[in-house]
C-alpha cells in the first residue's frame, strides 16, 4: 500500500478482518485452491472485496480491491472476485447487509449437490438465527445467472446453498456473515450424521413458533419470519419443515417421502424390505 494513500482506521481494520476470515475459511477446509470470495461495504457507495485468483488462506491486506456498487474498480492492483456480480446483487437487494461471504464447505455443498435443502426443524440455534437454508437453482459460476438464482431467496434468507456449487452467507458485519457460514457447515454435518444413523427427530410446529418468538428477546435480526406453510411458493419467508404434534416437542421424522418426492428409507427399513423379499421367494 502506498504511503501516499493512508488508510482510515475503519478501512484498515476491514482489510485485516477479510484476511482473517479468509485464513479461517481455508484452515477449516471451506475453500480449496483459489475458491471463495469475501466483501464488505466501505461507506455508502463502495465495497472492499477479495481479488480473483488468490488463495483465501494466504491473503494480505493490500491485495483487496475497492469497487463501486456497479462493480467498477476504483482502487487495487488486482481485479475483483470473479463472483463480484453475485455480491453486487446481494448489496442491491439488502440495504441492511454489510458483508457477504461465499465458500464451498464440503458437507453443506454435498447437500447442495444432492439437492437436499437444510430446511428441517432440527436445531433450535439454527431456527432462531438462519431459519431455513434453501438451495438456489444451479447457475454457471461467475455469470449473470448466479445473481439471478440468488435473487429469489436473498430477501428472506441470510444463508443459502448454491446448487452444485457451494454456500452464500450475509450479515450486518463481516464476522456475523462468516459465522453463519460456520453454522451452515456445522448444521450440515449434524444433519448428515443423523441421517446416516437412520433417524431424525424434528422439532414440532408449536415449538418452532415458540423459538421464533425468542428472536425478538435475543435481539436476533432476521430478514423474514419463519413460515410453516409448505405451500408458500414465492420464497418470501423462511419455509421450515416441522411436523404437527399433540403436545410432544420432538417428533420422529417420517421416513419415506422427502420434500422432493423421492422415497428415502433408513438402513434398517431397507434391510427389512430385502429380508421380506428374500423370504417371499423361498
Ligand atoms: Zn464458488
Amino acid at each position: 500500500m502506498s504511503p501516499s494513500t493512508p488508510l482510515g482506521t475503519g478501512e484498515s481494520t476491514l482489510r485485516a478482518d477479510i484476511v482473517e476470515v479468509g485464513r479461517r475459511m481455508y484452515a477449516r477446509g471451506y475453500t480449496a485452491s483459489n475458491d471463495g470470495n469475501i466483501s464488505v461495504r466501505l461507506g455508502a457507495d463502495r465495497l472492499l472485496m477479495t481479488p480473483k485468483s488468490v488463495c483465501k488462506g494466504f491473503m494480505t491486506p493490500d491485495m483487496m480491491c475497492i469497487t463501486d456498487l456497479d462493480g467498477r474498480k476504483l482502487q487495487g492492483e488486482r481485479d475483483p472476485s470473479s463472483e463480484m456480480l453475485m455480491h453486487l446483487e446481494v448489496y442491491r437487494q439488502r440495504a441492511d447487509v454489510q458483508a457477504v461471504v461465499h465458500a464451498h464447505p464440503p458437507t453443506a455443498t454435498g447437500f447442495a449437490v444432492a439437492g437436499i435443502p437444510l430446511d428441517r426443524a432440527v436445531l433450535a440455534e439454527v431456527l432462531t438465527t438462519l431459519g431455513s437454508i434453501p438451495i438456489a437453482e444451479y447457475a454457471t459460476p461467475s455469470t449473470s445467472e448466479l445473481p439471478e438464482a440468488v435473487r429469489k431467496y436473498i430477501k428472506a434468507h441470510d444463508g443459502m446453498l448454491l446448487a452444485n456449487h457451494g454456500a452464500l452467507t450475509v450479515g450486518g458485519d463481516l464476522f456475523s456473515a462468516y459465522y453463519k457460514m460456520e453454522t451452515i457447515e456445522h448444521f450440515a454435518k449434524i444433519s448428515l450424521v443423523a441421517r446416516l444413523l437412520g433417524r431424525e427427530n424434528l422439532i414440532s410446529r408449536d415449538e418452532v413458533q415458540r423459538l421464533q418468538s425468542l428472536r425478538g428477546s435475543y435481539g436476533i435480526k432476521a430478514p423474514a419470519p419463519i413460515c410453516l406453510d409448505d405451500v408458500v411458493a414465492d420464497a418470501a419467508c423462511q419455509v421450515v419443515q416441522a411436523p404437527e404434534s399433540s403436545g410432544a416437542r420432538l417428533v420422529a421424522a417420517p421416513s419415506g417421502t422427502g420434500p422432493d418426492g423421492e422415497i428415502r428409507l433408513t438402513y434398517r427399513e431397507l434391510s427389512q424390505l430385502i429380508e421380506d423379499a428374500v423370504k417371499s421367494l423361498r
